[in-house]
């Protein structure tokens, strides 16, 4: 008997005609949540979590950088939602070309997306396109080896300078990548390409900007105050930009996360050196500087060779925004990693918000784009998806309970079982019939057991495997 029959016949004798089937579309924080929840809630339901990568975990694998192993915990918590019974892991399928949003409809009594945020935001200026420019995520997936972008290879050898455009705490994680000692990398689950290529690294000088003020800055104090600490490391930050006006003061007063990284900045500022010595790694961080073109290598045809920004000014209160002034600075570099905001990528048949770039939804009921607040039935929504791309992984715990709290007032009002729905066993024939390789929890297993034999080779606690063949041959 074949892999699959052997599945379809397990999952035939183990669901009842009355299980609710349930299919959760991407096992990211938010994908495994709501799976967890939703067994807990509903004794009768059998989850089914697909994703398009042969691995599972989503953002935890392949964002949370890789010297912040204590984020990566959560994994074992998922792995024992990955072990339920009545809960199964399909991976290498993908929404929308392995199987269609109205077949797995179809399939399903309930269908929950929780795919994330896989693009990113751009910012439509002259230059986007020169090499030596890519996304924040690109990088970050690069050295936590996405299999998507192993192969990415950014020049960190033909510069000293690189630019991070954003201060959330993406723009953070990825200037604290190229400033950390390596050495400090090599004990982590960083992928083995990106270690070679920043222990090769010239780069030395990063810039931090962002277009509006200190007080604005999108990162949070324990993630500044980690990278305000790399060993040897020299900080600019001006004193001028430190002015602060009674808007921000306001700002400040509704906000702790403000005012912290505020304090931050400002005591790193009086406490820095005046003058970086020769080869000390420096971050500056540069405020009030919005970008507006990037700008071509004269010696080095098609590649980026700086940033034009126009110097900025605070408008409004509450929530200030930045005003261009009509002044301009330019500034060299050899790379440039625009960290400015993930962004959600619409399926077919899916109502979405282009502009928010989310799934319009009530607590996680898609509504429909055409029949305006009218929800799509049995099709549910959380994470990235949901509310857009901000947060930390335990925000996703609240988000999943706020989806489920809506299927399950849903379920009450509407028994969604009575209508047949072939759930596991239909997914599964299905993609037996396209000949779609699955990637079953079991097959990930055996993937990890060997990440982690190959990175106890090396003295690390896994090393990855980084592309599509190796992973799909376990
Ligand atoms: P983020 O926190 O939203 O930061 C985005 C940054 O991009 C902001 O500085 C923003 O400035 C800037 N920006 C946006 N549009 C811009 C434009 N057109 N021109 C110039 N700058 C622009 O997003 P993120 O850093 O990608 O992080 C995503 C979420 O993941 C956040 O909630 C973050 O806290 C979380 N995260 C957490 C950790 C951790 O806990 N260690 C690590 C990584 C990520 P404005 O403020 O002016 O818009």
């Amino acid at each position: 008997m074949g892999v699959f029959r052997a599945m379809i016949a397990r999952t035939f004798s183990a669901a009842t005609s009355r299980s609710l089937r349930v299919c959760v579309v991407g096992s990211g924080p938010a994908g495994f949540y709501t799976a967890e929840k939703m067994l807990k809630a509903h004794e009768e339901a059998e989850v089914d979590i697909i994703d398009r990568l042969p691995t599972p975990f989503g953002l935890v694998r392949s964002g949370v950088a890789p010297d912040h192993p204590e984020t990566k915990i959560v994994i074992n918590q998922f792995s024992r939602v990955a072990h339920n019974e009545r809960c199964s892991f399909f991976g290498n399928v993908s929404l929308g070309s392995s199987v269609s949003l109205s077949e797995l409809r179809q399939i399903y009594h309930v269908v929950v997306l929780a795919y994330g945020a896989e693009s990113d935001r751009v910012l439509g200026i002259p230059g986007e396109d020169l090499s030596g420019v890519h996304s924040a995520r690109e990088f970050v997936w690069w050295y936590n080896g996405h299999p998507d972008l192993s192969q990415l290879a950014p020049d960190l050898k033909n510069t000293d300078t690189a630019i991070v455009l954003g201060q959330g705490n993406v723009a953070l994680d990825v200037a604290r990548i190229l400033l950390r000692p390596p050495a400090e990398l090599a004990t982590t689950d960083i992928a083995s390409h990106a270690l070679a290529a920043l222990k090769e690294s010239s780069i030395r000088k990063v810039y931090l900007v962002g277009r509006r003020g200190p007080v604005q800055a999108a990162c949070t104090a324990k993630e500044l105050r980690e990278i305000l600490a790399i060993k040897d490391l020299y900080v600019n930050i001006k004193q001028d930009d430190l002015q602060i006006t009674s808007a921000d003061e306001e700002e400040m007063k509704n906000s702790r996360i403000r005012r912290r990284v505020y304090d931050l900045l400002s005591k790193a500022s009086s406490s820095s050196q005046t003058h970086p010595s020769s080869g000390q790694p420096e971050l500056h961080f540069t405020f009030f500087r919005k970008p507006d073109k990037f700008l071509e290598s004269s010696d080095k045809s098609g590649h980026v060779a700086g940033v034009k920004f126009e110097k900025t000014t605070l408008k409004g209160s509450g929530n200030q925004i930045a005003a261009g002034t009509g002044q301009y600075e330019d500034l060299k570099c050899g790379l440039v990693l625009k960290s400015i905001g993930y962004k959600s990528i619409p399926v077919d048949g899916l109502p979405f918000d282009h502009s928010k770039g989310v799934v319009p939804n009530i607590r996680g009921r898609v509504v429909s784009s055409s029949d305006v607040g009218q929800p799509v039935d049995g099709l549910y929504v959380c994470g990235w998806l949901k509310r857009g791309p901000t947060g930390i992984i335990a925000t996703n715990l609240y988000d999943a309970e706020e989806t489920v709290t809506s299927i399950s007032e849903d379920i009450k009002k509407k028994d969604l079982t009575s209508e047949f729905a072939s759930g596991r066993e239909g997914l599964l024939q299905l993609l037996e019939n396209r000949k779609i390789k699955v990637v079953t929890f079991n097959d990930w297993e055996k993937i990890d057991s060997e990440e982690k034999r190959l990175g106890s080779l090396m003295g690390k606690p896994r090393e990855k495997l980084t592309n599509w063949k190796d992973l799909l041959a376990k």
